[in-house]
């Protein structure tokens, strides 16, 4: 049998971007194990799945949010677009890297993000630091949450698993 080639980051990105288990294994032809062992692969953070109610508004909320990550990349590949153009002058500002760019000041974490998925990350999309240092953008210190409840919930856990870099 021909052996599959899952795009892990890819299954883990829309998963935290609130894609059921069910649907991805429905959209790329998979059991649920290969795709838990995706996510687990990933260093991704299994929701608790079967409530009907939430699955329910993911798949709403996924179909939206397709839309809006369409418009942004395409505004993001847009020649118009000043992030395209190279970034100038690094700063520091709480703690973080901020780099000059024709839009204004951007943090550089964010932006790094942002060229890896040609989309601009909207305000509710965290770029975490796994190290916890702030100026440590190196992309393997870089996790992406798909929402900023996630990334909540995740400092609030007593026992914070060990994250891998997703992006
Ligand atoms: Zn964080």
């Amino acid at each position: 049998m021909k052996k599959i080639e899952l795009d892990v980051k890819k299954i883990a990105e829309e998963y935290q971007g609130g894609e059921s288990s069910l649907t991805l294994q429905n959209k790329y032809r998979v059991s649920y194990k290969t795709i838990y062992r995706a996510l687990d692969e990933a260093g991704v953070d299994r929701r608790d799945v079967s409530n009907m109610t939430k699955n329910a508004y993911s798949s709403g909320r996924m179909l939206h949010m397709k839309k809006v990550w369409k418009d942004s990349g395409e505004r993001w590949r847009s020649t118009k677009n000043p992030r395209w153009k190279p970034v100038g002058t690094k700063r520091k500002s709480h703690g973080y890297v901020i780099v000059k760019t024709k839009n204004g000041w951007v943090q550089e974490h964010r932006l790094i993000v942002e060229r890896i998925f040609k989309r601009e990350l909207l305000r509710d999309e965290i770029v975490h630091h796994i190290n916890g240092i702030k100026d440590d953008n190196r992309k393997s210190n870089l996790y992406y949450f798909g929402r900023e409840s996630m990334h909540r919930s995740y400092h609030g856990k007593k026992n914070k698993p060990i994250l891998k870099s997703n992006i």
